[in-house]
């Protein structure tokens, strides 16, 4: 005789199908899309824009993963987020005042892949590599072959931390420190908080966007068990990229004690308009996430389709301010080589 309970464990839709399940992190990373023809068949993409993705590609290199790629209107070549990824032509074209290093990052390296520009807060880039390539980042020239320690040379930078007592906040980047592997991450924020004037673990990171599954229980592991206090700066440019994953990736996050910051980076063509910011900054607030830093374009080299002028900036912020409440303003700032914080504009 078949009890009820028996005959809901034989039910064969529950007993033999196995839920679809996300590959790991590291495969999704692994498999990330790295040719710019298959970005545009998979998007179903007019085959004019080959020839230039090619010649963006060979400046920097296209890396779009599947989770990011699901986000993207097919067919929609305007779409906000494709803008982000598609290399373009235009980035082969040389302007004034587009640089290479337009942060002089590399006169701040007071040893490998460490960047001590503000007062109390150092930058270690803790992983070269970012599961997503921005076509505007500002580290895209960045000489990250040098800048990836051994351990080694991480105890060089533990030794500059440990020497200068008013260092209170060790910020994690990159590339994406989240990049890295638990192991090496685990490793690090260990001895950060044998350090005792370390107060405060920021990481800077898109990959809880690009790729939410990163938020596993092992990084929630030693993430959620560091004496540090816990701030994620998330880097999110408009509201498409939230989706449900990613709200359940920061709900994860914020049980785990982490603060949840956003910058943005102000882009033509992404987000350059009051709806699309406002429309940013409420699906952040709904996501958990406060904003932070709405960033004006940094001048490098092959961003320069971008730029977003100073004048419309502030016009932009003054509306944005009209529409929402002051806790979800971003501060408009720029970084400028040599000051010892943001500046806002
Ligand atoms: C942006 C940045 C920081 C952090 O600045 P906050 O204003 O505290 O967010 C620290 N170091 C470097 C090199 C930076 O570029
Ligand atoms: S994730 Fe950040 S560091 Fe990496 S390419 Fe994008 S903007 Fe640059």
């Amino acid at each position: 005789m078949i009890t009820r309970s028996s005959a809901l464990l034989q039910r064969p839709d529950r007993e033999t199908k196995p839920l679809p399940m996300q590959a790991r992190w590291q495969t999704q990373l692994a498999r990330a899309i790295r040719d710019p023809l298959e970005l545009c068949r998979r998007l179903g993409l007019d085959e004019a824009l080959h020839g230039g993705a090619e010649a963006g590609h060979a400046l920097f290199e296209v890396r779009v993963p599947e989770a990011y790629l699901a986000r993207i209107r097919p067919g929609d070549r305007a779409d906000p987020l494709l803008r982000q990824v598609l290399p373009l032509g235009e980035e082969a074209l040389p302007t004034p005042g587009y640089v290479a290093d337009p942060l002089a990052e590399v006169e701040h390296t007071p040893a490998p892949g460490l960047i001590h520009k503000y007062a109390g807060r150092v930058l270690l880039i803790a992983s070269p590599a970012c599961a997503v390539n921005c076509r505007y980042c500002f580290r895209r020239h960045f000489p990250y072959e040098e800048n990836a320690p051994s351990r080694a040379q991480w105890d060089e930078s533990l030794e500059h931390i440990r020497r200068d007592t008013t260092i209170r906040e060790a910020i994690l980047s990159g590339g994406d420190p989240l990049a890295a592997n638990d192991r090496q991450l685990a490793w690090l924020v260990e001895r950060l908080e044998a350090i005792p004037h370390i107060r405060r673990l920021r990481l800077h990171t898109r990959l809880p966007v690009v790729i939410p599954d990163r938020i596993d229980d092992t990084l929630l592991g030693w993430l959620g068990s560091t004496r540090l206090q816990k701030v994620m700066v998330l880097h999110i440019n408009h509201a498409h990229e939230i989706d449900e994953a990613v709200v359940a990736a920061c709900e994860r996050l914020k049980a785990a004690g982490v603060a949840l910051l956003n910058q943005s980076v102000l882009l033509q063509g992404v987000n350059d308009d009051i709806e699309t910011l406002a429309a940013l900054s409420e699906r952040l607030f709904e996501a958990g996430i406060l904003p932070y830093y709405l960033h004006v374009l940094d001048p490098v080299a092959g961003a320069a389709h971008f730029d977003v002028s100073d004048a419309k900036a502030r016009e932009l912020v003054a509306g944005l301010r009209e529409v929402l409440p002051g806790f979800l303003m971003p501060r408009l700032v720029r970084e400028i080589p040599g000051e010892t914080s943001k500046t806002p504009l």
